[in-house]
């Protein structure tokens, strides 16, 4: 074939280094500065055309450095990025730090180094990682959420919000960790011990705290996840954490006039309502409790109120509650029932009291066998005994009312309904729709964080900052170490919060609580676009353009903190005339966890990888595909050293294609070669070419449709397929470029190289993602005969290329060849690829 003889010609006059064996340091490093010198990751904001804003969650800038859980997310999001740039779109995937809050701080003052002095270190070193990670990132537009020029706009959101009533300051029973010094978030809190101090129990105070209203938004924030693409995961737990029942406030009233509202989900269950239990901090306690139970109601308040909310709130443990001496009457049966405190109702959910209906639901079954107080049923299966009970039964799908005055026989669903209408008539109830959400308390007793915008005087109260004077900056303390006082380290330093009242002029105090990060991380997708303007949070032309963010990919740690908050602060601004959308990510999703040996990778079990040590020895492109080949990228995998050499190899043989084909000779793209001389496909194609002109349009079908849909394994096995079958017949340039194509958003660095030695003069990632032909896509049927002892007894259509083991199994299942095979074991099978089974028995 004479573009054979070309090929071994070229081959002949190869610069030597061109036929050196793949140096991923030598090719990495180079690529890293041309990509730079270039611009190559930068995008056009203004004028890009099909805007693709593909986000991916920013890091915390730890001092350890980029672990390997980060490069899994990032890689995974970087391919999609350079999938949709190789598609034709302009992606724009900046990066940035979310470089305040606890985890710094108390790093911070482990090691003796002031977090302001520390975190910029940290990011340089997390820069240097990433760069040599290969990520395609616009550097340009990079944030850190510790930057003045960043915060101030945070802390202009807070004023926003704190205009439009959604920020109030309120007193609240909040989880206090005592090593923290701080606030938790009922999210940081495990088992009843603080996540970061697994020995330390995580108590309750009670405190001043800002809040977000956020629970004002919990019907929107629930219904429009019917509007976005999400990964089912992270919606079901952010359903979940929403947490909507719809239900009833009920009134049982007390002999003295109290009257105490309970929320209940099945008000059809109220004649079996035999005690009511109120949390130990409702505000009827002291007024209902008898002399005689005072000292032992006492002692149990004083008891829950040293509990954290969490442990509280999952009740899996020994029911405890004292009985206060009082009454409530039910407002179905009219029955005196008793009053009960229990820590396991809190005064944060719902009303703070319940009816216990211990027939029918488990937690108050368990309390009132404990407590020997009545069981009563109220709902039964038909036919089923209306007495006995020896369990609670909460769900009996079929179930009418029994014990039930007035409404016996009905069935449930429709008896909520009708005894709901009925106290309604009387006053002693109304339908309501509850959640779980609570309000977001943004207040932190610590100083690694932006000051909440807030000053207090004694004449005109709280007043906020005004705009103009933002950011309020946070001040350089040598001592920042929190105290037990519950007090922000920012209160020690008189000189920073004493202040003239910006409304009288009156010496003033700030605010000396910062706030969350997570609001920090609520909004900065909004910044990106805009990181360089000084005089706006975001440009208003710049955010029709690229927001909402076109797809998001990142963890379900943040399913439902930070995607909840970023999702309200977005609806809040848009509310405020802020924003053109409500919902900032309509298409979220995400990946999986890389664990070791079994086990999610943590310090303490001392099984962290870092990805340094990886991307030395094995080159960036290696580690990055080796990570993507680990499992289906939505599932996570387990890391294992052994695998990673097979990667190696794939590369290392495409390298080795890539010299037998690959020089500017060859090329066909503004290299000058005539269109007669291209090698698009060869012109007396034999069957091993037209096979591998199939299989590469196969192979491009499918890496096309995993890589969209995140399965990154399966598309890196489909290449490995086609780079085997390269390897066994007539690789050219044709064959090659595709493939060289496809791979760039996996092993971008060793793309430029091989697309530069076909002749490009152009990135790689200026290409376009090849397209396939769907009719050569299709898999090839060949014929094959099958014989038993050299006698045809079937033929059989089978893919072109099938080995000889499925081959064998698809012949012994046919009929016509089973009946004499059946039961006997072959003696030899004689099998000619594509064409023939026979076997001898
Ligand atoms: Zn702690
Ligand atoms: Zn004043």
């Amino acid at each position: 074939m004479a573009w054979g003889r070309r090929k071994s010609l070229c081959f002949l006059t190869m610069h030597d280094a061109q036929r050196a064996a793949y140096d991923p340091q030598a090719v990495e490093r180079k690529w890293q500065a041309r990509w730079e010198e270039r611009g190559t990751h930068r995008v056009d904001l203004a004028g890009a055309r099909r805007p693709f804003y593909n986000l991916m969650m920013f890091p915390y800038p730890s001092a350890e450095g980029l672990h390997v859980g980060n490069l899994y997310a990032f890689t995974g999001a970087d391919i999609f990025g350079r999938y949709q740039r190789l598609r034709g779109r302009d992606v724009f995937q900046p990066l940035g730090f979310d470089a305040f809050g606890i985890h710094s701080e108390n790093y911070a003052l482990k090691v003796g180094v002031h977090p302001a002095e520390l975190i910029p270190r940290n990011i340089e070193n997390f820069r240097t990682q990433l760069r040599r990670a290969g990520l395609m990132v616009d550097w340009r537009y990079a944030v850190s959420t510790t930057d003045p020029a960043y915060y101030k706009w945070t802390q202009w959101i807070f004023l926003q919000l704190h205009k439009a009533g959604l920020a109030v300051k309120k007193r609240a029973a909040v989880n206090w960790c005592p090593a923290c010094k701080t606030v938790l978030a009922n999210e940081q809190v495990v088992g009843g011990y603080c996540e970061r101090h697994p020995d330390t129990l995580v108590e309750q105070r009670t405190l001043d705290q800002w809040f977000f209203t956020i629970t004002r938004y919990a019907a929107k924030l629930l219904d429009n996840l019917a509007t976005v693409d999400w990964s089912h995961s992270t919606r079901t737990l952010q359903t979940n954490w929403i947490g909507r029942s719809e239900g009833a406030d009920l009134v049982f009233e007390t002999p003295g006039g109290h009257r105490i509202t309970v929320f209940t989900t099945r008000p059809d269950t109220l004649f079996g309502a035999t005690y009511v239990v109120l949390a130990p901090e409702h505000p009827l306690v002291d007024a209902l409790t008898a002399t005689e139970c005072r000292a032992d109601v006492n002692a149990y308040r004083r008891k829950t109120a040293a509990m954290d909310v969490v442990t509280r709130r999952v009740g899996e443990k020994e029911k405890t509650g004292v009985f206060i001496g009082a009454y409530a009457r039910n407002p179905a049966t009219g029955d005196s029932i008793p009053i009960w405190i229990a820590d396991y109702v809190l005064m944060e959910y719902g009303t703070g009291a319940i009816m216990a209906v211990p027939g029918h639901d488990e937690r108050d079954f368990e309390f009132a066998t404990k407590f020997a107080l009545p069981i009563v049923r109220v709902i039964a299966a038909p036919g089923q005994d209306a007495a006995a009970m020896t369990r609670a039964e909460p769900e009996i799908p079929d179930g009418r009312l029994v014990n039930s005055p007035g409404y016996d026989g009905m069935p449930w669903a429709e008896a909520k309904r009708a005894i709901t209408t009925a106290l309604e008539a009387r006053h002693l109830g109304t339908a309501v729709v509850n959640y779980r959400l609570h309000d977001w308390c943004i207040s932190r007793q610590r100083y690694w964080g932006p000051p909440i915008p807030i000053i207090y005087c004694e004449v005109c109260g709280t007043v906020p900052v005004p705009e103009r004077d933002l950011p309020v900056v946070l001040p350089q303390l040598e001592d920042f170490r929190p105290d037990d006082t519950g007090v922000s380290p920012l209160a020690r330093n008189e000189a920073w919060y004493r202040v003239p009242c910006p409304a009288c002029g009156r010496t003033a105090r700030r605010e000396t609580d910062v706030s969350d990060t997570f609001l920090d991380s609520a909004w900065y997708f909004l910044r990106y676009p805009s990181a360089d303007r000084r005089d706006v949070p975001f440009d208003a032309a710049l955010t029709k353009r690229w927001l909402p963010v076109t797809s998001y990919l990142g963890g379900n740690e943040h399913a439902v903190l930070h995607l909840m908050y970023a999702r309200f602060i977005t609806m809040a601004l848009r509310d405020l005339g802020h924003l053109g959308f409500d919902e900032p990510f309509p298409r979220f999703r995400a990946h999986g966890l890389i664990v070791k040996d079994g086990a999610k990778m943590s310090k303490s079990r001392g099984n962290v990888v870092i990805p340094d040590r990886y991307i030395e020895q094995w080159g960036a492109d290696t580690f990055r595909m080796y990570l993507m080949f680990l499992g289906p990228y939505q599932e996570g995998g387990d890391f294992r050293d052994a695998g990673i050499v097979g990667i190696r190899r794939f590369l290392d043989k495409i390298w080795g294609l890539a010299q037998k084909v690959g020089t500017g000779a060859q090329g066909h793209r503004g290299t000058g070669v005539p269109a007669d001389q291209r090698t698009d496909v060869p012109a007396d194609q034999g069957a091993d070419a037209e096979g591998l002109v199939r299989h590469l349009h196969r192979t491009i079908q499918r890496v096309t449709a995993d890589t969209e849909a995140l399965a990154y394994n399966t598309a890196i096995a489909a290449m490995m397929e086609y780079v085997n079958a390269l390897q066994k017949g007539e690789p050219s340039a044709a064959l090659l470029e595709p493939l060289v194509v496809m791979l760039a958003p996996y092993a971008p660095h060793f793309a430029e190289e091989c697309w530069e030695r076909f002749g490009h003069t152009t990135s790689v990632m200026d290409a376009s993602w090849p397209a396939f032909d769907s009719a050569l896509a299709v898999e090839e049927q060949v014929e094959f005969v099958v014989q038993v002892n050299g006698k045809v007894r079937s033929r059989l259509l089978l893919p072109r290329g099938t080995p000889e083991g499925a081959a064998v199994t698809a012949a012994q299942a046919e009929p016509g060849v089973a009946r004499f095979t059946e039961g006997k074991v072959p003696r030899k099978v004689i099998f000619v690829p594509d064409r023939l089974v026979n076997i001898v028995l």
